[in-house]
């Protein structure tokens, strides 16, 4: 078992070291986060962590480690532990990993499947996802089948067919927001001891917890939501069981391959999770008006948004999300390409830009970034609604939508 190495910065470090305490910390997530975790800098009293740029320690006379035991910055150092002790309580896990960016944290779940292995995994999620298992999968000697999860008997039907070592989870999926019954799979990945992965990088850990469902590990593009200010990149892994195989294999991997996050993005990360119980009330609340806003405009064909009680399983999203459904979004305008193109040139606060999960509202033209061998629609313009007033939000789509 890893020990955490709290006390440089813990006012209660027997509170805060033991595994069991990340479940009982007695807090509510909001608390906790507003406190960066917890406690204070032990050597100074400070409120906020100092950065840790070092990348080696020094050892003793007799060439012990010295004090909690750190060796050199690619095993861990304080603030990473700090920041992924904070996400493992978020996600009511036992331990986490911060990546070097959500990818690095995909490739290294993918690593645990060996040649000849197979993965079954959601179809439609991040195109850079799909791309990578792959790549990933037809070097490896890797079977990969993707699947469409929203339909429970299709999924059930090419689990008990492949029988795979590693099921892939993206929920709500993006661009398309569809929304997986986590629990369901989880159920039939445990009668298979098949490895249960969710990327819930669109919904964050305060309104989706796969862990409590049944999955084995879940992963986060920390470069969205949880940082929150489209200024780093980062990935992290929390798992339900540290004595796992799996999470021995994802903590090796992230020290052996080396892909951890920088030292100045863990502190960035730490101080952007300050407001992120703000931040996500705000976007989510923002999403769900703006998507009823645009689910009954003219100009609009289709919103694809699990809050809406027209979305395909809006039901199962309401049983499996709490406090929200996210800040994700796409829709599907009328005019097809050229009327989606136009409407995104017409935006006067929306950012023309990639990614999602910031404070600003950002929309992007997905096709063009995928290409159309993707079978993304030319029609379907993603949305991220960030924290701005709400009115600004639907005054600018619906200045954009005039000019079709
Ligand atoms: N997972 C999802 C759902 C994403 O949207 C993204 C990026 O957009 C990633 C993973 C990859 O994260 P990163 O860009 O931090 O490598």
């Amino acid at each position: 078992m890893r020990d955490n190495h709290l006390l440089t910065f813990a006012n209660h470090p027997e509170k805060t070291m033991s595994k069991s305490t990340s479940k009982t910390t007695g807090l509510h997530p909001d608390s906790l986060l507003a406190h960066a975790g917890g406690g204070f800098d032990q050597a100074t009293g400070a409120v906020v962590p100092p950065i840790q740029t070092a990348t080696t320690f020094v050892r003793d006379e007799d060439y012990e480690p010295i004090g909690p035991g750190y060796i050199y910055s690619r095993d861990d150092n304080a603030l990473y532990k700090k920041v992924e002790k904070l996400i493992a309580d978020l996600e009511g896990g036992e331990d986490s990993r911060l990546f070097a960016s959500g990818m690095a944290a995909v490739a290294a779940v993918a690593r645990l499947v060996k040649p000849g292995g197979t993965i079954l995994a959601q179809s439609g999620i991040y195109w850079g996802t799909t791309l990578f298992l792959r790549k990933y999968c037809a070097r490896n000697n890797i079977a990969l089948v993707e699947v469409d999860v929203s339909d429970f008997k299709a999924f059930h039907d090419e689990f008990s067919v492949t029988q795979p070592n590693l099921v892939w989870l993206e929920v709500p999926s993006n661009p398309f927001l569809k929304v997986a019954d986590i629990q369901r799979i989880s159920d039939l990945c445990k009668s298979a001891e098949t490895l249960l992965t969710v990327d819930a990088t669109a919904a964050t850990p305060l309104i989706l917890k796969p862990l409590s469902l049944g999955a084995d590990l879940v992963m986060h593009s920390a470069t969205k939501a949880l940082n929150g200010h489209s200024d780093l990149l980062g990935g992290v892994v929390t798992t339900g069981d540290i004595d796992s195989e799996a999470w021995t294999f994802i903590s090796e991997e992230r020290h052996d391959a080396g892909a951890v996050l920088g030292s100045f993005e863990a502190w960035l990360l730490l101080r952007g999770l300050r407001t992120l119980a703000l931040r996500v009330e705000r976007m989510n609340k923002n999403a769900l008006t703006l998507a009823k806003h645009l689910d009954a405009h003219p100009k609009v064909k289709a919103v694809l948004y699990p809050g809406l009680e027209s979305h395909a399983q809006h039901q199962l999203a309401k049983a499996q999300m709490t406090g929200g459904y996210g800040s994700l979004m796409s829709i599907l305008v009328n005019g097809g390409k050229d009327a989606a193109l136009k409407v995104t040139g017409a935006l006067d606060i929306f950012q023309r830009a990639t990614s999602l999960g910031g404070t600003e509202s950002l929309i992007e033209h997905r096709q063009t970034i995928e290409g159309e061998a993707s079978g993304i629609p030319g029609d379907l313009l993603r949305l991220s609604i960030g924290i701005e007033h709400v009115d600004d939000l639907i005054g600018d789509l619906d200045q954009a939508l005039s000019t079709l």
